[in-house]
């Protein structure tokens, strides 16, 4: 029978994967003659074969590819004749316009932890035992293609075995870039605070005996530093929270293995599979308050769900072996900065920690732990980086222009955009401090550079006084500016994600976020399509007492709608929120609100949170963003069914109604519960005139489970976003998608 050569080209995450090999082994086993390289677009197959045997390699290819590997095109032409001896893999060809994917840090595949614990394997409890299925790969990566001289494994010279392993296309290792062992490979060091190695003939032992004796030890990871603590030690958690200034802000608990999370939570099958997924999430799971062991209240203060997660390295693994307890590990940063991911900036915490664990392998590209929540079975990303990060997803729409999305302030991600493709950084962090401010520069670089990326175009936040839109001013003059509105992103992004491509009711429930009037918008309701949108309705102004200060302080929200509601009279108001001033304070709170001084305007429905947060006597002063509506959450009782009143009058919402209704309740869980119940009415009444639109929710309000349960249980069709965060995380990504191509399909 005469052989046709054929070429087929596939993208997706197949580099760096394992994926030429694969085909390499799929292809002489089925005595098919050809090569395979890794070009700029993907990996490319040229194969003689016949039609019959063609279409049985293809399914081949599409039904067994390696773990990490996803395709997302597969296209084949049949071209010219060509002779080939065998099948080969011809090296990475560097030439052209990278559009192919960075593959993202995984944790340790079941192989290579068996080996890890068998004796007679040559990397018997070596710490960095890693194959081409899993292991480090974005954290390392200095540049494209993701090749042994473009990480930080360059420094490290293959042994005589290990090279053997990396060059033979039959073994697990074959081009695994991070392989290296006992011999060759990175090794652990132990130091104590002030950088003096410690002796020890296993480091291991040792790190768990400092554990057990409560010492706080900041141990190397793969996207930076944890602070690790015994945590089911009370006094070593409250001197980590003590020396970390980090009063009452969750700490993420890292559990040996499924069964050890079982015995302190309770979860679903979505959460165990994630939990036990190979992305090794932090996740937030509902804590069994029975357990003994775990002294909850100073894990996560006041909070009845826990964030759990796996061990994702091999060098966790042997931690968690030899400890078998759970291990509190916390992203090290200082306030305000970006993650650790070197000796220097963590040394800058050597006040918070007693040991070091240092390895010498360099973190090139930071990467925080990805945090994800299940609710009524979809899953929520609330912060996605190590594992997922970067992320490529596809537009419904083409982009004319090659973009740069520079993201929010907090919670700050950035995107780049090209096609009908874009690719999201990982958590960035707020954009608060000089470091911050370069970390962020750095990612953007890096994305950049490993897409080999020159914008035609800027676009970013309105808010002028944004880190990154002075940013994007700054650093590219010369190139096209544009300016969207924060809430249009924000549902935008969703709209993106969802490929919809027709007009949405949006409702952005936020923080704050820049309006179009200057005001700080929050409490949106917009109808939106690519081309623009229109605010169709809002939360009335309030007064913002203090300005940026009211957002860590809910009691300066409440009193400000004290005001709105009984002007000076609500100085002699006997009430949680005015108890927690005094006279003095009041009187000069009151007269800052009459004179308008340094008191924003602001729809915001995270900040109608916070007020009702003080109001009850929750919460009037906060410690980590998010913090009121954590705690409300916990008030939350299903039972009680009633809601508030408010008026809804020419697309203006007055929640003073509800505010005097809270007043009037003696049980902070009925207010709190009616309240719940209010903002499902608010929606549900704005929605009512736009029911044929679809319904998109976005902003950082929804990553309120309860609030999110409620309204998924009310408008099980309503649109959320899974693969990004509902928060300012989200932004960039919305960004990007306002500038596709405007040739909207007609309703
Ligand atoms: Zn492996
Ligand atoms: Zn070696
Ligand atoms: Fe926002």
């Amino acid at each position: 029978m005469p052989l046709n050569t054929y070429q087929i080209n596939i993208t997706g995450t197949v580099q760096g994967v394992g994926f030429r090999p694969f085909v390499y082994q799929m292809a002489t086993k089925m005595n098919l003659v050809g090569t395979v390289l890794n070009g700029a677009g993907g990996v490319e197959i040229t194969v003689n074969a016949s039609e019959l045997d063609l279409k049985n390699f293809i399914t081949a290819l599409q039904n067994q590819i390696p773990p990490l590997a996803k395709i997302e095109t597969l296209d084949w032409k049949q071209i010219e004749q060509l002779f080939f001896q065998n099948f080969r893999i011809i090296e990475t060809d560097n030439d052209g316009y990278i559009t192919v994917r960075i593959p993202p840090d995984v944790s340790i595949c079941q192989e290579c932890e068996e080996e890890l614990f068998d004796p007679s394997n040559r990397r018997y409890l070596y710490p960095f035992i890693t194959c081409t299925n899993c292991g480090v790969r974005y954290s390392i990566i200095y540049n494209l293609p993701y090749d042994r001289p473009n990480t930080s494994m360059k420094f490290f010279q293959m042994c005589k075995a290990c090279e053997q392993e990396y060059a033979n296309p039959l073994d697990r290792r074959y081009h695994a870039q991070p392989i290296g062992c006992w011999d060759c490979g990175p090794t652990l060091k132990l130091m104590d605070n002030v950088g003096r190695g410690v002796p020890t003939p296993t480091i291991i032992n040792k790190v768990v005996e400092l554990l057990l004796e409560g010492n706080i030890i900041a141990v190397k990871g793969v996207g930076g530093y944890h602070l690790v603590c015994d945590a089911t030690n009370e006094k070593a958690i409250a001197r980590l929270r003590e020396r970390k200034h980090r009063p009452t802000k969750p700490f993420a608990v890292m559990v040996k293995d499924i069964e050890m999370a079982g015995e302190f939570a309770e979860f679903n099958e979505t959460e165990a599979r994630l939990l036990a997924s190979r992305e090794r999430p932090i996740v937030l799971v509902k804590s069994k308050s029975s357990h003994k062991g775990l002294p909850l209240q100073m894990v996560a203060p006041n909070m009845s769900r826990i964030g759990l997660f796996l061990p994702y390295t091999p060098l966790h693994l042997l931690l968690l072996d030899k400890l078998n307890r759970p291990l509190v590990a916390t992203s090290a940063n200082i306030t305000d900065e970006p993650i650790c991911t070197d000796k220097e900036s963590i040394e800058k915490l050597s006040a918070v920690y007693g040991y070091l664990l240092e390895h010498n392998r360099e973190i090139v590209n930071g990467c925080d732990d990805s945090v994800l929540m299940v609710v009524k079975s979809q899953i929520i990303t609330l912060r996605r980086a190590r594992g997922y990060a970067p992320v490529s997803i596809k537009l419904p729409l083409a982009l004319q222009k090659r973009v740069l999305a520079v993201g929010a302030n907090q919670k700050s991600t950035v995107a780049i955009g090209f096609n009908n493709q874009v690719i999201l950084s990982p958590h960035i962090g707020d954009l608060d401090g000089i470091e911050s401010v370069e970390y962020y520069e750095k990612n953007i670089d890096t994305l950049r550079c490993m897409y080999d990326f020159e914008p035609d175009v800027i676009i970013h936040d309105m808010h002028p006084g944004y880190e990154s839109t002075k940013y994007a001013k700054d650093k590219y003059k010369g190139l096209p500016l544009q300016e969207i509105q924060h809430h249009y992103a924000h549902i935008i992004g969703v709209m993106a994600e969802k490929q919809l491509k027709r007009k949405v009711f949006g409702v952005a429930f936020d923080g704050t976020g820049y309006g179009d009037d200057g005001n700080l918008w929050g409490g949106e309701f917009m109808l939106c399509d690519y081309s623009g949108y229109t605010r169709v309705a809002h939360i009335e102004y309030f007064k913002l007492l203090g300005g940026a200060k009211a957002i860590k302080e809910p009691k300066r929200v409440a009193l400000s709608l004290l005001f709105e509601l009984y002007a000076e009279k609500a100085l002699v108001l006997d009430n949680p929120t005015i108890k927690a001033f005094s006279q003095a304070e009041l009187k000069t709170q009151y007269i800052m609100w009459k004179k308008g001084l340094n008191t924003p305007m602001s729809s915001s429905m995270g900040r109608l949170f916070d007020a009702v947060a003080s109001l009850t006597d929750v919460c009037h002063k906060i410690s980590f963003e998010g913090e009121s509506g954590m705690l409300l959450e916990e008030l939350y009782d299903d039972s009680i069914k009633g809601y508030y009143d408010f008026t809804y009058k020419d697309g203006i919402i007055n929640v003073l109604p509800i505010i005097q209704n809270i007043l009037n309740e003696n049980d902070k869980q009925v207010s709190v519960s009616k309240f719940f119940n209010t903002l499902l009415e608010m929606i549900a009444i704005v929605y009512r005139d736009y029911d044929d639109l679809p319904l998109v929710l976005s902003g950082g309000v929804f990553q309120n489970r309860v609030l999110l349960s409620l309204l998924l249980d009310r408008f099980p069709n309503a649109f959320i976003p899974n693969l990004f965060p509902p928060n300012d995380g989200g932004i960039a990504l919305g960004q990007v998608a306002s500038l596709m191509s405007n040739t909207m399909q007609e309703q």
